[in-house]
């Protein structure tokens, strides 16, 4: 918890306000929303699909979250949607003025929403700005970017979590359950896909310098994310294969498809597929002793489906579908990071934790470019890179 001398030495009255009533109502038994001028405010830095479609509408419904600021490269757009919000024109910026953000006490925290490779200059500016930063997935297009991040946020003496939305979803979070506690007895085997088609070669993830890449970092990130917050292990090695269609304009700069391998110390091995050319799929499924449980889709904004087959009496094969009630994924993971700052926790999926997934993603990368096993750090601790269980 944090001190009300630190409070003070760091917020304005209204902060400190805001901030203990987020750290007490998440504390309660049945937490309830906060008054809106308790709600933390965030600024969004960049007005995209995601954003619009997905991340205003989901601040809309936090409970300890709301909009207070926008940060676009199109200014009539920005007044647009600010009118549309309640945004006042003093919560309008732009790439150039952002920095001005600093003096603006009804911003907490940032939600980078831009394209990847614009991630490590917002993060290292806001922290800069004194500001919290919630920054979208992939974290970066580098290790050394993403280390840079973690070290400004550090010296700034500010949070810094990773938008893995999955790691706050009900079903993904039962599987995490259920195969931590050996439900079906031990996994040993996973297989994961993500894939969907780009739409042109005009899109900012079709050029590498924007993007880093092509189908890995930006959805086969999924499988890999996905799985090691399930197991709570790092792989040990990784094997990789990647192709592009020759002529297809989409992939001049980035790969089409990846496949990869991964071992990991309890000795499960994981198959995972992405492709940026084919018919949208999400799914994962997890062979264990006893049975067999997943996803599909696994990885949608909703309409997640469970499928589970057990063998019951040794003999006949029962197929289930069970079912849970969804909460807003992007609404889940903003409140957690509120409830964070607020009562100064490390997030569940910090910087640490995306900084991990970019080494993989090297070696995944190293694999297929070399065509060989590559090794990784070998790490025993359980959910190493992870804050605490958001529960
Ligand atoms: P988008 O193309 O729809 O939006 C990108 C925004 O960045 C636009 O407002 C665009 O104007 C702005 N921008 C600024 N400089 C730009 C430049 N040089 N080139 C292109 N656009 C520029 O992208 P998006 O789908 O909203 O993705 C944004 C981020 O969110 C990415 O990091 C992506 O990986 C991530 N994302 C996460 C999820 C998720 O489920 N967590 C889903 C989709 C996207």
């Amino acid at each position: 918890m944090i001190t009300s001398k630190q409070l003070q030495h760091f917020l304005s009255k209204e902060q400190e306000s805001r901030y203990h009533a987020v750290c007490q109502a998440a504390k309660e038994k049945y937490p309830a929303p906060v008054a809106p001028d308790k709600r933390l405010g965030y600024a969004v830095i960049g007005l995209g699909k995601l954003t619009l479609e997905e991340i205003l509408p989901a601040l809309s419904i936090c409970k300890y979250s709301k909009l207070t600021a926008l940060v676009s490269g199109d200014a009539d757009k920005a007044r647009k949607i600010a009118e549309q919000y309640g945004v006042p024109d003093t919560g309008i910026y732009n790439y150039q003025n952002f920095d001005e953000i600093k003096n603006n006490p009804e911003v907490d925290a940032v939600f980078i929403v831009l394209p990847n490779s614009m991630h490590h200059e917002f993060t290292i500016r806001a922290a800069k700005a004194g500001k919290h930063v919630l920054c979208e997935k992939p974290m970066a297009n580098s290790v050394e970017e993403c280390e840079e991040m973690i070290q400004a946020c550090k010296e700034a003496n500010r949070k810094l979590m990773i938008a893995y939305r999955i790691q706050y979803e009900s079903y993904n979070k039962l599987i995490k359950q259920w195969t931590r506690e050996k439900k079906y007895g031990k996994v040993k085997v996973i297989e994961a896909y993500n894939g969907q088609n780009l739409p042109s070669p005009n899109v900012w993830r079709a050029q590498k310098k924007l993007g880093g890449g092509g189908a890995l970092p930006d959805i086969g990130i999924y499988c890999l994310n996905t799985i090691r917050y399930i197991l709570g292990e790092e792989p040990t090695s990784v094997l990789a294969n990647s192709f592009s269609t020759p002529g297809d304009a989409r992939f001049k700069e980035i790969e089409e498809s990846m496949l990869f391998q991964m071992t990991f110390p309890s000795g499960v091995l994981a198959m995972c597929g992405t492709c940026y050319g084919a018919q949208t799929a999400k799914s994962y499924k997890i062979y264990a002793d006893e049975g067999y449980y997943g996803l599909d889709p696994a990885f949608s904004y909703s309409g997640l489906q469970m499928h589970v087959s057990e063998q019951a009496d040794k003999k006949i094969e029962l197929h289930k579908m069970p079912t849970m009630i969804e909460e807003d994924q992007f609404a889940l993971e903003i409140d957690h990071f509120s409830e964070c700052i607020a009562c100064d926790k490390q997030p569940y999926t910090p910087g640490e934790e995306g900084l991990q997934d970019m080494k993989i993603i090297k070696s995944i990368y190293q694999s297929a470019y070399e065509g060989r096993v590559i090794k990784l750090d070998y790490h025993t601790e359980k959910d190493m890179f992870r804050g605490p269980d958001p529960i």
